[in-house]
Order: structure tokens, then sequence, then C-alpha cells
């Protein structure tokens, strides 16, 4: 790939359409839909982001972005099927059938310093104006909404390799900030002092070994040493966007990777410091527990395609873990089922300051993890009513993950599938209470008692 400067965009390196293989046929529709709409108006419009990147590295992209130098209610105006979202900065998300197209507005980075604004109210008042971008005492990004030139908002994005863009009115790639490099080498690097970048949004220590493991990259020295100076401060990020990240990275189908890579760094610690204590983070891998194991098995599964549900997940990574807290309250004497609630919630205190794991997922793990004593009961009581639990399938899973080698487990779990093959072709109408299958109860009307006053 010849890299070039164009008369027309000094200042940026600019990648022919002749010099890139990069066609559109293997761009959604919609989002080239949206470019033309938006170059036919006259504005600049440009595919952003991690589709570029995948695209020139010959991966199909997730998701195609896209920014423009037209407003969010002009976009509004160009699109009926669109909606503006986002209260920090405003975006607007292009409906179509099965796929949603984001649309920004240009940004510009957030300045080191800013300076509150004096406006005069309509009753001439003097007042202070907080500035669109505001950090905290750390350096902390917590509003960021300037609108800005192309070229700004490419700098003010995590990595060079994720700041190309692809540019609509001549099928050009612009790269800002030497991301052509660094994706012919495979290297991920800050746009920017890396330190300053990681204070202003810790997320993006995370990102760095996300993008490192899933694209089979290097990070760049500094890079790597800004992460590892920064690690302790991945808690300061917010606890609902690193259970969004988490998830990123361990359905990123490279999660063992990625997991090695937290570990050197010390992200892992820092995000699960008890959990990291007891897995014996100092030595190679996670020789003594399953955890490594459970990782691969997730990989392997993630690779083929095969969903797993968040709560599968936890169960999985954590549930040799909530297992031992577990034992460890029935020493004391208390029943099984509470020994789970307690574990469950004593895990969840532990992880839940720095990640927010939903109640939702949080219940569901637990019971993933309290019905695996039911699998053991055959036939037990009313085993049909168990097959039709919302979350038979995953406490069927768990099982086979985690002890399905077993002769005895894997005779258990035959059992019960042939019972849910055999429900499946019973049709719905012949099953009866006698069986034990889920029974409709025909609702009693209650006959109104008269009041005879009120009577009409
Ligand atoms: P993926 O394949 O996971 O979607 P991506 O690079 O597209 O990777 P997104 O989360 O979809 O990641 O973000 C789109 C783009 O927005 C990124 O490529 C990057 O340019 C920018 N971006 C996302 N998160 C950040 C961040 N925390 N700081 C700076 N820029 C970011
Ligand atoms: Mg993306």
């Amino acid at each position: 790939m010849n890299k070039k400067k164009s008369p027309e965009k000094s200042g940026q390196v600019v990648i022919t359409r002749q010099e890139h293989g990069i066609s559109r046929k293997l761009m959604s529709p919609n989002a080239l839909r949206v470019l033309y709409r938006l170059k036919d108006n006259g504005f600049v419009a440009y595919l952003v982001g991690g589709c570029v990147r995948d695209l020139l590295l010959g991966r199909e992209p997730k998701d195609f972005d896209v920014v423009t130098n037209a407003t969010p209610s002009e976009v509004k105006r160009m699109f009926r099927s669109c909606r503006l979202v986002g209260r920090r900065f405003r975006l607007a998300h292009i409906h179509f059938h099965e796929e949603i197209i984001e649309v920004a507005t240009f940004r510009s980075q957030a300045p080191d310093e800013p300076e509150p604004e004096a406006v005069e109210t309509r009753r001439g008042e003097q007042r202070q104006r907080h500035p669109h971008t505001l950090k905290d005492d750390d350096g902390m990004i917590l509003r960021d909404n300037v609108f800005g030139t192309p070229e700004e908002d490419a700098l003010r994005r995590d990595f060079t390799v994720n700041a190309l863009a692809y540019d609509i009115a001549d099928f050009s790639i612009i790269d800002f900030a030497g991301g052509l490099a660094d994706l012919g080498s495979g290297i991920i690097r800050t746009i920017g002092e890396p330190v300053v970048r990681f204070q202003e949004d810790p997320v993006r220590m995370l990102r760095a070994v996300r993008f490192a493991a899933q694209l089979g990259f290097t990070m760049a020295e500094e890079t790597r040493k800004a992460l590892v100076a920064s690690a302790d401060t991945i808690v300061r990020a917010a606890p609902a966007r690193l259970y969004e990240e988490m998830l990123k990275i361990l359905f990123s189908g490279e999660a063992a990777k990625c997991c090695d890579l937290l570990r050197q760094t010390g992200l892992f610690a820092a995000l699960f410091p008890a959990f990291s204590a007891w897995l014996g983070a100092e030595s190679e891998g996670f020789p003594h527990t399953s955890f490594g194991e459970m990782l691969t098995c997730v990989d392997s599964r993630v690779q083929q395609g095969d969903k797993i549900s968040q709560s599968l997940l936890l169960a999985l990574l954590f549930g040799e873990y909530l297992d031992e807290k577990a034992d460890n309250f029935r020493r004391q004497g208390m029943p099984w089922q509470q020994s789970v609630d307690a574990a469950t919630a004593e895990f969840l205190g532990e992880v839940c300051p720095f990640i927010q794991i939903p109640n939702r997922a949080g219940f569901a793990l637990r019971d993933i993890i309290a019905q695996q004593s039911r699998l053991k009961q055959i036939p037990g009581r009313r085993p049909q009513l168990f097959i039709a639990r919302k979350d038979f399938n995953d406490i069927v899973e768990y099982c086979r993950f985690t002890r399905g080698g077993k002769k005895d487990v894997a005779r258990q779990l035959e059992w019960w599938l042939a019972q849910t093959a055999q429900q499946e072709q019973e049709p719905l109408l012949e099953r009866t209470e006698e069986t034990g299958a889920p029974t409709r109860k025909k609702k009693r009307r209650r006959r109104r008692k008269s009041h005879g006053v009120h009577q009409e």
C-alpha cells in the first residue's frame, strides 16, 4: 500500500481509491445509503473507526459508523427514520430494517483546562456556564461535546488504527494519525500521550488489551508502559461501562489471550482483587483452577458462532469460586440453597464496587449454580417442570462444560436430554397435571357481591 500526500488534503496522508483494496461491496448497503445522501446534500461524510480498520485487515466489521459535518438536527431532517440519542453528545441513529447506522458530527478533543464561560442571562445578569468539555481533578473526561473538524475528530479517538476514515466523496482513505503504518506493523498505539489518554478514559486500557488480543497485534512500548503504570486507575471508570467492556472481552473469541494480557499488565488484579488472589495470579497462567480451561472452552464456542448467555458465561468463569465459597458456608452449617445465595451475594459484593453486574444476571448466575443438585435427582419430583424452566439449557450446559467428562454425570445428562426430546414430541395439549407438565389453571370468575345500594 503506497502512501501519498494529496494536494487537496494536505496535512493528512491520503490513500487513493486505486491504492487500497477496500471494495464498497464489503460495506453495509445501508451505511452507503447514508453516506451518499449526506454527500448529495453537500456535507462531508466518512466511514470511521473499527469498520475501516477491519476492512483494511480483511476482517468483517461488526458495525459501520459514519461521521459528518452535518449537525444532528440537519441529519434528522435528511432521514425520516432518524432518532437523535444521547444527552452528553447528540448522535443520530438511522433505523433500517435490521440495522441501525450511527451518525456522529465531527467532535473535538477535550482541552486540558476548560475555562468556565461567563454568559449574560436574558435579565442581564452575569452567570458562569459549564464548559462543553469538563475533566475531573485526575484528568478524566466528564463531559465532551464540542463540534470539531475532521482532523480534531480523528485525533480524539483512542488508537491510531481506530482513527482511519473512508471518504465517500472520492473513495479514498484518510490517515490523520499514522494508523496505516501501525496497521501494517500490527501495533496498538494511543493517539497522543498514552498516560494522558488513559487518564482521560481508563476504559481505553481494556480496549487496548482487547484489540491487541483480537487482532493479534502488540502494544507499542510507550502504550504498554503507560498501561502498566495506570492499571490501578481502571477502577475509576464507570462500573456499568466496565461491565459492558468486560462482556466484550469475554465474548471476543480471544478471552483467554485477553485475560493473560490483563493479568500481565495488572488490570486483572485491579478489577478482581479477591478473585485474582484466589486464582493465584502470581504463578504463570491460572493452573490451580479450571478458569483457564473455561476461557478456552468459551473461546472455542464463540469462534464456532455458538450463543452463550451472559449468566452462563459468568457461571462458567466464576462457578468454581462460588462453589468454594458455598462449601465454606455449608461447613458452618448453612443449608444448600442458602449457602449458594450467600456465596453469590458475597461474590457480587466483591466485584460490584468496580464492575456493575446487573441484578438480573446475578440472580441467573446464582440459579445456574443452585440448580446443579437438581440434575442429580433422577427422575425427582415433576421433571417436566424442571425442563420447562427458562434457564434449563444453561443449567445443563454448565454441567456439561464443568463436569460432563465424568461417566455418571454424562449418564445423568443423557437422561435429561432424552426427557427433553420426549417432551418436545408430545403435543402441548396432551400434557396433563399428572405427567407433571405445566398446565394453565382455569381462572375462576369471582362472583361480585351485591351491595344493594351501589348496584345499578
Ligand atoms: P469493535 O470491533 O469492537 O466495534 P471499534 O473500534 O469499532 O471496535 P467501537 O466501540 O465500535 O469500537 O467504537 C468505534 C470507534 O469510536 C473506535 O474505533 C474509536 O475510533 C472510537 N472510540 C470508541 N471508544 C473510544 C474511547 N473510549 N476513546 C476514544 N475513542 C473511542
Ligand atoms: Mg465498532
